[in-house]
């Protein structure tokens, strides 16, 4: 059972070298009645939020992202199929998501809200690392429930082109709004124009002066801003807000590798705007998973959404796309395929 460890603890910008890959044995039955479950691996997701459990433990680190243990099996989200089973919800066969180890096989136990059966599998499987599994519930609750969209507003995506950006923007679109997303590359660029229906789009990384960019984008202002990145690019979302405007708070990857976060030095100006601020994470609203399952296969079965991934192949490039979020290398949602059977 080939797995993906961490060596230690990371500080600054992880590299590929943190992750090590092992293996060990399994047993392939649980013992019968034990509720536990031994799946097979078919697609592991890479997510920004494992950097954070990459760290040290310290007071902030919550029962969701508890640190990772050096010298053992890093876990996330995956794609998985029953082998055994002892619990009574599942049978051998069965296809599940939601939290297993990054290695072939793991037994769990799974937990309502944290693995959920696979009811429709005439979509690509992989489809459950993103747009139907974590990440696609994130866009969802963030979009809908947290930053209150109307008809005819602005809306900005920072890491747009990203497993969590592109469905935010195609539900803004669908929602009438008027969409911009910023990306890192003109690649990216270009497929949140041209393949994902964004209004405009532009590379954060050639843009001298991220407020005259967003100036230019938005002349009337911003009144939804989509927060994947934080640091400088909050500041300048700040200064273009429209007042009563909305910041979801989603996510920060600018501040994940470093030591000491940047300061947001514009912050004052949320008083006077009168502008919402809400950091939400998506453990609280997977109570509402299967309404959002009702909400957009349909429009993905219309081909009304469409969904951009980014494939590894094989357990050994797991490390290298994992560190590979934090360079932008990924276009689209990354994810690895351990197994496609
Ligand atoms: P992505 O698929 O967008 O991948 C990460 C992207 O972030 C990279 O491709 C890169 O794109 C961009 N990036 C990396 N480093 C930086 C940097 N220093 N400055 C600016 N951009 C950077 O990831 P996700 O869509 O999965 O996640 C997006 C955000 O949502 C993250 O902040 C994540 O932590 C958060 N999140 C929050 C959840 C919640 O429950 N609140 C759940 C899931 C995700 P580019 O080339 O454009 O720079």
């Amino acid at each position: 059972n080939k797995q993906v460890v961490l060596r230690d603890y990371v500080t600054g910008v992880p590299n590929e070298s943190d992750l090590v890959i092992t293996s060990t044995t399994v047993d392939l039955r649980v013992p019968a009645r034990s509720m536990t479950v031994l799946v097979k691996n078919l697609y592991l997701s890479c997510d920004p939020y494992m950097r954070n459990r990459m760290r040290k433990p310290n007071p902030w680190s919550s029962a969701t992202a508890q640190s990772f243990i050096p010298g053992k099996c890093i876990s996330g989200f995956g794609v998985s199929k029953v082998i055994d089973s002892g619990n009574p919800d599942y049978r051998e066969g069965d296809l599940l998501w939601g939290a297993v180890g990054w290695e072939e096989y793991s037994v769990i136990t799974p937990i309502p809200n944290l693995h959920f059966k696979i009811l429709h599998t005439d979509v690509p499987l992989s489809y459950y690392t993103g747009i139907l599994g974590m990440p696609g519930m994130t866009a969802y609750a963030g979009f809908y429930e947290v930053c209150s969209p109307k008809k005819g507003e602005t809306v900005f995506v920072s890491a747009a082109s990203g497993a969590v950006g592109q469905l935010v923007g195609q539900f803004a679109k669908m929602m009438g709004c008027y969409v911009v997303g910023s990306a890192g590359s003109k690649e990216k660029v270009d497929l949140l124009k041209n393949k994902l229906g964004f209004d405009d789009a532009f590379n954060y990384k050639e843009e001298k002066d991220l407020t005259v960019a967003l100036k230019r984008c938005f002349p009337q202002g911003i009144d939804i801003y989509f927060e994947n990145v934080g640091g400088k690019m909050l500041d300048a979302v700040i200064l273009n807000m429209r007042p009563h405007g909305r910041i979801a708070a989603c996510g920060m990857i600018s501040q994940y590798n470093l030591e000491n976060p940047e300061g947001v030095y514009n912050l004052s100006l949320i008083t006077y705007k009168r502008i919402r601020i809400e950091g939400f994470t998506v453990f609280d609203y997977f109570e509402k998973y299967s309404e959002f399952l009702e909400f957009v296969v349909p429009y993905m079965r219309e081909g009304k959404i469409t969904y951009v991934e980014d494939v590894a192949d094989g357990l050994e490039s797991a490390p290298a796309a994992l560190v590979g979020l934090f360079h932008g290398k990924n276009v689209g949602k990354q994810l690895v395929a351990v197994s496609r059977d």
